[in-house]
C-alpha cells in the first residue's frame, strides 16, 4: 500500500513538474498577434495544379493548420479583418488594420503583429502603414503567389517566417517590414516586380532589410526613412482620405484625363511619369492647370527603379509641382493621400517626400 502511494506521488509530481515546466514555455514565448486580410496565401484552387483560383477563401486558422511548428515560434492569436483579394483592398479596411494595430501593439503583452495580405496591393498597405502605425514593435507584412490549394505553395514557409520576424525583438524600429521567398524588405523600397513568380518582390534602390531563414534571422540595415512612432501622420480620428488619382503617361498622352480628373474630385494627381517623370507639353499645361487650381501634382515615374528629381527637365518651381524622390506611383499616392489631410504648401508637401 505504502509502496503504491509512493508510485502515485511520484506520477503526480512528475506531471506536475511537465504541466509547470510547459506553462513556462508558453509564457517565455513571444507573443504574435495575426491580422488576416485575404490574398492568394488565403487562396483556394480546386486542383493542385490549376493557375485559376479565389483569392481570400481560405480563413486564419486553415492557414496556421497548414504550417508544423509554426506555434514553437510564439504564441499565436488570429482575427480576421477582411478576405479579400488585395486587388479590392480599399481606404477603408486600410484605416481599420491601422487602428486596429495600434491598439493590439499597445497592449503590453503583444510582442509583434503579423499581417497577411494579398501581394497585388501589399506594397501600397506596407507604406500606409509604415505612416500610421505609433509602435516601434514588429510589423509584418505577408502573403504568397500560389494558392494555399497548389503544390508547392508558398504561403506555409512565408507565415512560418513573417512570425519569427514578428517574435524575434532584433526587427523592432525598422519600420513596417515585408517577408516573402526568405526575404525581408522595409516598406519603403519595396515593390512587386513579377506578375506570378514566387520571388517577385525586390527592394531595387535601397537593398534588403535582412533575410529570414525557417525562423532565424540575419539583419543588414535599417530603412533610413522616418516611419512610425517618428511619423508625423495620424489617423486615429480619420474616416476616409482624400482622392488622389494615377495617371500613366505614355507617348502621345491624352492631356484631357488630366483635366477630368480634377474636373471628377480628385484633390491630389499622381502622374507615373515617362523616365524621370516626363509627360508631353499637353499634359504637362494640363498638370499646370491642374495646380493652379489647387490640385497637387506629383510627377513620378512608370519606371521599375531610380529616382524622380526636382526642376530637371520640368520647372516644378515654375509649374507649382512636387517631385516624388524615391517613391514609385503608387507609393506616392499614399504619401499624398495623407499629406492632403493637412493644410500644407507645395513646398512642405515636397519636404515630406525627402522625409518618408
Ligand atoms: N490578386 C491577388 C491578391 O493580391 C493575387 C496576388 C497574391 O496575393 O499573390 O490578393
Amino acid at each position: 500500500m505504502e509502496r503504491q502511494c509512493r508510485i502515485i506521488w511520484t506520477r503526480v509530481i512528475v506531471i506536475c513538474v511537465l504541466v509547470s515546466s510547459s506553462c513556462l514555455a508558453q509564457d517565455q514565448k513571444p507573443n504574435v498577434v495575426i491580422l488576416a486580410t485575404g490574398g492568394t496565401i488565403a487562396g483556394a484552387a480546386a486542383t493542385g495544379t490549376q493557375s485559376a483560383y479565389t483569392s481570400g477563401a481560405v480563413g486564419i486558422d486553415t492557414m496556421l493548420a497548414a504550417v508544423p511548428g509554426i506555434r514553437d515560434l510564439a504564441n499565436i492569436k488570429g482575427e480576421q479583418i477582411s478576405n479579400v483579394g488585395s486587388q479590392d483592398m480599399t481606404v477603408e479596411i486600410m484605416l481599420t488594420l491601422a487602428k486596429r494595430i495600434n491598439v493590439v501593439l499597445g497592449q503590453a503583452d503583444v510582442d509583434g503583429v503579423v499581417i497577411t495580405h494579398g501581394t497585388d496591393t501589399m506594397e501600397e498597405t506596407a507604406y500606409f502603414l509604415n505612416l500610421v502605425v505609433k509602435s516601434n514593435k514588429p510589423v509584418v507584412l505577408v502573403g504568397s503567389m500560389r494558392p494555399s490549394t497548389a503544390v508547392s505553395a508558398d504561403g506555409p514557409l512565408n507565415l512560418f517566417n513573417a512570425v519569427g520576424v514578428a517574435a524575434d525583438p532584433k526587427s523592432a524600429g525598422r519600420g513596417v517590414l515585408v517577408v516573402m521567398n526568405d526575404w525581408i524588405h522595409g516598406a519603403h523600397s519595396l515593390t512587386k516586380t513579377n506578375t506570378t513568380a514566387v520571388q517577385t518582390f525586390m527592394s531595387p534602390l535601397r537593398g534588403l532589410v535582412g533575410v529570414a531563414n525557417y525562423g532565424k534571422n540575419d539583419y543588414y540595415n535599417s530603412p533610413i526613412w522616418k516611419h512610425t512612432i517618428e511619423s508625423e501622420f495620424d489617423v486615429s480620428d480619420v474616416s476616409h482620405l482624400p482622392r488622389v488619382d494615377i495617371l500613366y503617361a505614355y507617348s502621345d498622352m491624352a492631356p484631357d484625363l488630366i483635366d477630368a480628373s480634377v474636373a471628377t474630385g480628385a484633390k491630389g494627381i499622381v502622374i507615373a511619369g515617362v523616365g524621370n517623370g516626363n509627360m508631353n507639353k499637353p499634359s504637362l499645361e494640363a498638370a499646370a492647370r491642374a495646380a493652379k487650381k489647387g490640385v497637387v501634382v506629383v510627377r513620378s515615374s512608370r519606371v521599375a527603379t531610380g529616382t524622380v528629381g526636382r526642376n530637371v527637365e520640368v520647372n516644378d518651381d515654375e509649374m507649382n509641382f512636387v517631385a516624388s524622390d524615391e517613391l514609385n506611383p503608387q507609393k506616392a499616392r499614399i504619401l499624398l493621400m495623407l499629406a492632403l489631410l493637412k493644410p500644407l504648401t507645395t513646398s512642405e508637401i515636397q519636404q515630406l517626400f525627402y522625409t518618408y
